[in-house]
């Protein structure tokens, strides 16, 4: 069964498909920053997200906090110092927290003005479900399956110049784009 993760990064990529072609990554990455403030703004115009920023926030890869007004007002923020295909993952990751943890983070304690996430919750998908989930969704969101089956192949195992295509078609790291490579190698293999 899908996860509520994919299902919703799915939708999305479909709308986006429709949008913009579904060559769209011919021409270059998701812009998710964009993608987030117009995808909020029309989805749920109450409680968007207002602002994509950059700022210091050591020890921490990105963040999506809320402000004192409710309904609740939103902003992605991701560490300053990233190179642009961490930072791109960074933010698809948070995004995916305002997709499918908003109302989780707004109503429960545990999170105190909004979510912070380190290093191993963003890239390595460790954590706990909602790390996982976040990942799932923007991995999925960046890296949709039916266009990177048609860049490489799943059965010969990609050389580094293979995998840093991938990676700049995407927009994404070297990593990331290693892990999309293993997960989808997995699934059909
Ligand atoms: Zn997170």
């Amino acid at each position: 069964m899908q996860s509520l993760a994919i299902k919703q990064s799915n939708q999305i990529t479909l709308m986006l498909d429709q949008v913009l072609g579904t060559n769209r990554f011919d021409r270059g990455p998701v812009d998710i920053a964009n993608l987030a403030l117009e995808y909020s703004a029309h989805t749920a115009p109450e409680s968007p997200i207002r602002e994509v920023l950059e700022r210091d926030i050591p020890g921490c890869m990105g963040a999506l906090v809320y402000g004192e007004s409710k309904p609740r007002q939103w902003t992605i923020v991701s560490h300053k110092d990233q190179s642009e295909g961490r930072r791109a993952y960074t933010l698809g990751h948070e995004f995916g927290h305002y997709v499918l943890h908003r109302k989780l983070i707004d109503e429960d304690d545990r999170f105190d003005g909004g979510i912070y996430c380190d290093e191993s919750s963003v890239l390595r998908r460790e954590g706990e479900d909602i790390e996982h989930e976040a990942d799932e969704f923007a991995a999925n969101l960046l890296m949709p399956f039916h266009d990177f089956c048609r860049q490489i192949s799943s059965k010969t195992v990609p050389s580094f110049d293979d995998l840093g295509t991938i990676a700049d078609r995407y927009g994404v790291s070297l990593t990331a784009a290693t892990l999309r490579w293993l997960e989808w190698h997995c699934q059909v293999v």
